[in-house]
């Protein structure tokens, strides 16, 4: 067994303090931390309870964006009025996320923090994991590897990115707003996840003890949106794919619109070409099917997950068109 001490916290002060002690980790509902604790995957010191700062409000930003605190819970997120109204496709993805009880403890901030599902990973069993162990390998490149990404890998890592909700913030252009010990600063969403190049084991470009208060959304004219997640299970599984797709349309022509994939990279991954083979278009299938191509362009499949590359190519279409109300 591994001891630890525990502190909840009520300001943030006290959070980036004892978040500088050595082996800190924060703490938000620990659905996911705790689960890692327990099968070893992660060993923290010293736990840093955030769940009682005051970062669990959804407030209107100036200019007519929207801040949703870190301590939001996912399904007061998902429920809320403004995010409902204005950001259907967060709702939607936050909804297609693990089950009802899960979505009313978890936070926003730890959702955004949770960690790949990459088996080889998870158990600890396996001795090869550059992302649990630096430099011992990677066992799920010969290994099961049908839930494993097809964009953006590297020899050092396969996994993917399990969010859904973090899917949906990839296409709204998000911001998450962090505080450390040097201050406050924001950080675009694109540049938030990582790859994982030869170092799997940063998921983020996060400071060691920076603290994620808020994720900021910017005005958004993509009322026309469909977040479709495909999956084992109907319910309680991760996406095998995953498309965040919104669109701003002029009759039937595009104005602009934006994809991003899940379940496909270590990250969320922002379709830019598709999005640009769709602007000033009409949906023909043609036009579609081009821009589905053009999102996977370069995907590389293992040994088992080449499907995923057919399989986000008709997402992406079905996606779209969902989101256009053609289908
Ligand atoms: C059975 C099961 C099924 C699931 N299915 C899905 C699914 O289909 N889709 C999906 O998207 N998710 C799914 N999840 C994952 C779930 O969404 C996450 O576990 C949850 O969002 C994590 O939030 P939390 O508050 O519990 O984070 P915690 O477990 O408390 O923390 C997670 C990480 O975030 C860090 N952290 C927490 N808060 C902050 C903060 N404010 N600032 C900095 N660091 C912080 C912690 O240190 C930790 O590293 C599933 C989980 C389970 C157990």
């Amino acid at each position: 067994m591994n001891s630890f001490s525990y502190i909840q916290v009520s300001d943030v002060e006290s959070a980036l303090r004892e978040a500088a002690r050595p082996g800190s980790r924060f703490l938000g509902a620990g659905t996911n931390l705790l689960d890692l604790m327990k099968g070893g995957v992660e060993r923290p010191a010293h736990l840093v309870d955030v769940t009682r700062l005051p970062f669990a409000e959804i407030r209107e930003l100036p200019e007519g964006g929207l801040r949703i605190g870190a301590m939001v819970s996912n399904s007061a997120a998902a429920s809320h009025p403004l995010v409902r109204a204005r950001y259907p496709l967060l709702s939607q993805a936050l909804l297609a996320g693990a089950s009802p009880q899960l979505r009313n403890m978890a936070t926003v901030g730890g959702n955004l923090l949770q960690r790949t599902r990459c088996h080889y990973f998870y158990d600890t069993a396996f001795a090869a994991c550059n992302k649990r162990k630096p430099g011992s390998g990677c066992a799920a490149l010969e290994g099961e590897n049908r839930i494993h990404a097809i964009l953006g890998a590297s020899e050092s890592c396969i996994a993917v990115h399990p969010s859904d909700m973090a899917v949906a913030l990839a296409a709204l252009d998000a911001t998450v707003r962090v505080r450390g010990l040097k201050g406050e600063r924001a950080i675009a969403y694109a540049d938030f996840h990582r790859l994982p190049g030869e170092t799997p084991q940063r998921d983020t470009n996060l400071a060691q003890g920076e603290l994620i208060t808020a994720v900021d959304l910017p005005p958004s004219a993509f009322s026309k949106a469909f977040y479709l997640k495909v999956r084992d299970r109907a319910s309680y599984a991760f996406a095998l794919v995953s498309v965040a797709a919104a669109l701003e349309l002029e009759g039937d022509t595009v104005r602009a619109a934006r994809i991003a994939l899940g379940g496909i990279a270590h990250k969320p991954w922002r379709a830019e070409r598709a999005e640009e083979l769709l602007a000033g278009k009409r949906l023909e299938p043609h036009t579609l099917r081009a821009a589905a191509a053009a999102a996977v362009e370069g995907a590389k499949p293992r040994r088992d997950n080449a499907f995923k590359i057919t399989l986000a190519q008709r997402a992406i279409v079905r996606a779209v068109q969902t989101a256009a109300g053609m289908a």
